[in-house]
């Protein structure tokens, strides 16, 4: 018996695929019963390690994955010993079980930007602030993504207008405190401030150390990015609002994490990642293990997919939960759904299955 005869043993139909690794096959998922070609068996391929334990299978959607073995323990719940007697398996002695292990990498750590960098990423955001509060056309759209002026100012969202010309913003790198950059002209690399929406992250002190703009001038098919974040800015993802809550919630919009804390900061904080597919730093790390329940919000796209498969790995307590109609938490905000009572349910249905399993 294989990977595969025990898929079809549990009532699923498996189709082949594609000839790489002595044969890949698909069918629906076992474990999340999602889909029909997410779920991946491949009946011939061996472990890392080499060893043949009745080929392995990998679920592209709730992320699942290991070989024979691993799927009878935690698909019909089978000790080891049972899973390699049904498999005709020789069960491998107690040292060689744990000689199979990754090598463990620690997360890097963040550090926080220079104190001259500190010094000017706070007058930038203080600025833009303020320019905002001046702008009745940009503060309007800022409003009319969700955000009350309350938040505006709690959150210290801003607006570069760039400089007298009105154009993007280019500074010395050395002015903020950062190493030279030479480009391949031979000049000096500028640090970046484009016009648009800026979205700062502050520590507990209310001190800016990320600082993300939303330029106005990215369209469809641009070759520049829509969200900059400014050079030098804290390598770590932005985490908003109370983090001794029992519950956290990552996302990919600085955004729709900052309407998240508008609207339910008494049950959740907020990760937003931002786009960056940087490993997660140390301190960021720390805190989901300590959280009770983490919740990821994926984008709705490929990319949130394999996202998601990462993050199941790395937390495998983590839930995936999905908007409605797979769409972003600001867009569902601005047709009406009322964000705080769909995290209040979406803490209710997971703490409900938690007893359930316990
Ligand atoms: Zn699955």
């Amino acid at each position: 018996m294989n990977i595969k005869d025990l898929v079809e043993e549990a009532g699923y139909m498996t189709k082949r695929k594609a000839a790489c690794h002595g044969g890949e096959y698909y069918s629906p998922c076992p474990f999340c019963k999602d889909g029909h070609d997410r779920f991946l068996i491949w009946p011939n391929r061996h472990n890392n390690n080499g060893e043949y334990q009745g080929g392995r299978f990998s679920c592209r959607k709730c992320g699942k994955y290991g070989d024979a073995i691993t799927f009878l323990c935690e698909l019909h719940g089978l000790n080891y010993l049972n899973a390699c007697a049904q498999l005709k398996i020789r069960p491998r002695d107690r040292q060689s079980t744990f000689a199979i292990r990754q090598p463990y990498k620690p997360p890097p750590i963040a550090l926080d930007p220079t104190a001259l960098w500190l010094e000017k990423a706070t007058a930038f955001v203080n600025w833009c602030h303020l320019q905002l509060m001046n702008s009745p056309a940009a503060l309007k759209k800022v409003q009319e993504r969700g955000f009350s002026t309350e938040s505006i100012i709690r959150y210290k969202i801003g607006f570069n207008p760039g400089n007298a010309q009105g154009r993007d913003i280019r500074r010395e790198r050395q002015d903020w405190g950062l190493k030279n950059q030479l480009k391949e002209d031979g000049t000096f690399r500028k640090l970046w401030l484009p016009v648009g929406f800026t979205i700062p992250t502050l520590n507990a002190a209310g001190v800016p150390v990320k600082v993300k703009i939303r330029r106005t001038a990215w369209e469809e098919g641009d070759k520049l990015p829509k969200y900059v974040e400014v050079s030098g800015s804290k390598s770590s993802p932005s985490i908003y609002g109370d983090t001794n809550l029992p519950a956290g919630l990552i996302l990919e919009s600085e955004f729709d994490a900052l309407l998240l804390q508008q609207e339910a900061a008494d049950l959740v904080y907020c990760i937003a990642l931002g786009g960056s597919t940087k490993p997660i730093d140390h301190d960021t790390n720390t805190l989901l293990k300590r959280t009770k329940t983490i919740f990821f919000l994926p984008d709705f796209d490929e990319a949130g997919a394999t996202a998601w498969v990462k993050w199941k790995r790395q937390y495998p307590y983590i839930h995936q939960i999905l908007s409605t109609e797979g769409k972003s938490a600001g867009d569902a905000f601005l047709e009406g759904i009322n964000l705080k009572e769909w995290i209040k349910q979406t803490i209710a249905k997971i703490d409900v299955n938690t007893i359930k399993a316990a």
